[in-house]
């Protein structure tokens, strides 16, 4: 990290961040991306890809961010392989404290993506990484011929059930409703596959098992229904409920809306302070996809290029 003062920093190297930095870096604006504790964001715990376009065979995930980064890379942006612990917003040049570091910056370009919920419930916390988990693919290998459930009824939890059959030996789909949220595509693959069954209106109790000694061996559940609870075996909890955006550093300093979501100027990447600009899932409640937020990315970059270039105007 150096003293001065930067153009446009960004925060995020997902489909938004990498995006935003591939046009911040072609406008000559030699970005600085601060890549975050995981560089090139969900995608890189998932596996094929099959609606990004351009793959008509689709691509890993891993890849596609590859990909990305070297592209952004090719016009100069530059990364920081660190996360981002403060910002401070309430005077320009932004600042944004990188480990020992500071960088300051005229713009910022948040791009911090979304995180995987949890339950909540007892024994979710102690046994994560022993058999409670909120990735297949990273995970889901050490669970051969083991069974596992799948928490969760949308995209998220159709993929990770899909991909646990690779291994697991029965994986079984717990849902609170009797209605998938998954896209007809996914509930079909799941639905057809032998290895998966489903348990409707059901939710997660309590995990049981003990960390270091059995791992997870259990969950008790309960049908909202009728109220029953019932203890199942199980080896692995694998959570997959949805996400909540990452946006705890810019509380107070940027308008939320009541889930932590930063809220935009509709049709824009504007966020409630000027200069800052808001790209992908950290703004997203809606979409949430790896396409919509490079199309967010590549916006936040455009705003933010026409917003220095309306200060330096004015200066
Ligand atoms: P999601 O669509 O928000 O689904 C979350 C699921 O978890 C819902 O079924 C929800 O139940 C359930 N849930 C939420 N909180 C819960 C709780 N506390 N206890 C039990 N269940 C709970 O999230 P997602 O599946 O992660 O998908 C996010 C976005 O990414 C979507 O737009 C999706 O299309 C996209 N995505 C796409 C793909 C793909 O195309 N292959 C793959 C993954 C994700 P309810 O249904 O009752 O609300």
């Amino acid at each position: 990290m150096d003293d001065k003062t930067h153009q446009i920093t960004i925060l995020g190297s997902g489909p938004a961040g990498l995006t935003a930095a591939l046009y911040a870096a072609r406008a000559n604006l030699a970005p600085i991306v601060v890549e975050g504790l995981q560089p090139g964001g969900q995608l890189t715990i998932t596996t094929e890809v099959e609606n990004y376009p351009g793959f008509a065979q689709g691509i890993q995930g891993p890849e596609l961010m590859e990909i990305l980064h070297a592209q952004a890379q090719r016009f100069g942006a530059q990364f920081i392989n660190d996360e981002a612990t403060a910002v401070d917003l309430s005077t320009r040049p932004f600042k944004v404290r990188v480990g020992d570091g500071e960088i300051r910056t005229q713009a910022l370009i948040i791009a911090t993506g979304a995180s995987a919920k949890f339950l909540g419930v007892k024994g979710e916390k102690e046994l994560m990484g022993y058999g409670v988990s909120a990735c297949a693919t990273c995970d889901g290998a050490f669970f051969k011929d083991k069974e596992a459930i799948v928490v969760g009824g949308g995209d998220s939890a159709m993929e990770e059930a899909l991909f646990l059959t690779r291994f697991c030996s029965k994986v079984t789909i717990v849902h609170r409703r009797d209605r998938l949220r998954a896209s007809k595509i996914m509930q079909d693959r799941a639905r057809k596959n032998p290895k998966i069954s489903f348990i409707w209106d059901t939710v997660v109790e309590e995990i049981y098992g003990e960390p270091n000694k059995t791992g997870v061996t259990g969950v008790r559940l309960k049908n909202l229904k009728t109220g029953q609870s019932q203890d199942l075996k199980v080896d692995a909890v694998f959570v997959a409920i949805g996400h909540q955006p990452n946006t705890s550093l810019f509380r107070g300093q940027l308008e939320m809306d009541e889930l932590g979501y930063i809220k935009v100027v509709p049709g824009t990447t504007r966020t409630s302070k000027e200069g800052v600009f808001a790209a992908g899932d950290v703004a997203d409640r809606v979409y949430r996809q790896a396409v919509t937020a490079a199309g967010t990315g590549c916006m936040a970059a455009i705003d933010a290029e026409r917003w220095l270039e309306a200060q330096s105007d004015h200066a």
